[in-house]
């Protein structure tokens, strides 16, 4: 048995609260202890409170962590992340910075497409030893679960690939990783001419292939104008919900298509993006209760300014969380904390509501709300300290990592050297 006392906290930002995610008013409040500390036995927070009350019930040769009048919280939940590619595209964000649209460049063999081309020629082990820094960046940023895509494959074969890769770096690397199955990222160049065969292709042997082998929780789909129609989309998301996958998908992202209702009417799991969603949109997703994940980091990255309706999702009763979109295009960030900054400044998020939709929220979002995201007895122990005495200074101090200290499972697997 080990046992790890983290004490000398300024503010223990535990979240404790209803089991379910959090909606409204809800988001912003956090159930902060001052003056606090946390005490885990193996995998497992067992106290959390005043720091005298915890402290008695720590064993003499517990391990201790000094949080130094620092800030304790949850590790994030990052449930939008594609990190498993080879390749990087700083051309493309010069091109960006020149004037050229994501889309622009798309249509000049850029974009996932160009992506997809090298991820195809990497090996298996290339792909894994590539996604090991960026997930340990991740990490060393406050994240201790992530969704994990696939989508860069876009053949049988190629997706697999991936989804074996983001199996073996779950297993081997500290981070946890959901894994969710994405072929209908974008039609692959060699179907341009029958989209219809490529969607034959997902539906009738990625997906099969993909549950048989039960390498995806989730299935998801890039509905938006020029890649796949809302019909499309839910011909590829009933198909994976019958397989007994979960779904997710990209909507509403560059244009207003419906996809919000599509995923309301799905019960998806979450609708993801969401910038240009509309009134109807926003109301669907309320009346079914899927969760809203917002990537802001795309969207400051592209230098675009239609942003998500934060605001309006929050007041209307639908449950919100942020998600970084870490990908090698439009948001190559592995830093939560700097996803929670754009969405205070820029969607008008509160601090406590930004740390909400970083926590517990997205936990819920992949189904993990009962064991992760929150720092309460019984749930596992993946606690980050950060180097302010409020948590507000985390997005407010912006561009720099405060994480200082990260606990995974009850085990210290990051120390930042001062
Ligand atoms: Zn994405």
């Amino acid at each position: 048995m080990t046992e790890l006392l983290i004490r000398g906290a300024k503010q223990v930002v535990t979240l404790a609260g209803p089991a379910r995610p959090r909606l409204k008013q809800e988001m912003r409040e956090l159930s902060i202890i001052e003056d606090g500390a946390v005490l885990t036995r193996d995998e497992q927070i067992v106290a959390v409170g005043k720091q005298n009350e915890v402290r008695n019930l720590a064993s003499p040769l517990a391990e201790q962590i000094d949080a130094g009048g620092c800030v304790v919280m949850p590790g994030f939940v990052d449930a939008h992340t594609h990190p498993v590619y080879a390749g990087t595209r700083e051309d493309e964000y010069e091109m960006r910075a020149e004037g050229y649209t994501y889309q622009q460049i798309a249509e000049r063999g850029g974009g996932i497409l160009s992506t997809v081309r090298k991820t195809r020629a990497a090996s298996e082990d290339e792909l894994f030893e590539l996604a090991i820094p960026r997930l340990r960046l991740m990490l060393e940023h406050g994240t201790t679960t992530a969704e994990a895509k696939s989508g860069y494959g876009l053949s049988v074969e190629d997706e697999l690939k991936i989804l074996r890769v983001i199996r073996r770096l779950d297993e081997s690397q500290e981070i946890d990783l959901v894994p969710t199955f994405l072929g209908a990222h974008e039609v692959p160049e060699e179907y341009r001419a029958s989209r219809e065969d490529y969607l034959d292709l997902v539906t009738k042997e990625m997906l099969p292939a993909v549950a048989s082998q039960k390498l995806a929780r989730y299935a998801d789909v890039f509905c938006e104008t020029r890649i796949f129609s809302v019909e499309e989309a839910r011909r590829v998301l009933s198909r994976a919900a019958t397989l007994g996958l979960g779904l997710r998908a990209h909507v509403e992202q560059l244009s207003l298509s419906g996809g919000a209702e599509l995923c309301a009417q799905l019960k998806a799991a979450s609708a993801d993006h969401l910038e240009w969603v509309d009134d109807d949109g926003v109301n669907a997703l309320q009346r079914s209760g899927v969760i809203a994940l917002l990537l802001p980091g795309a969207v400051f990255n592209l230098g675009l300014v239609q942003y998500a309706p934060a605001r309006k999702l929050i007041d209307a009763g639908v449950p919100v969380g942020l998600a970084t979109a870490f990908n090698p295009g439009s948001s190559p960030t592995p830093s939560m904390q700097l996803v929670m900054s754009i969405a205070c400044a820029q969607m008008k998020m509160t601090p406590a509501e930004a740390v909400s939709a970083s926590t517990i929220n997205p936990a819920y979002s992949l189904g993990l709300g009962a064991s992760i995201g929150s720092i309460e007895p019984g749930k596992r122990a993946d606690i980050v300290v950060y180097d302010c005495a409020d948590y507000r200074q985390i997005p407010y101090l912006f561009g720099v990592n405060h994480a200082s200290t990260v606990i995974k499972g009850g085990r210290v697997v990051y120390v930042r050297r001062s």
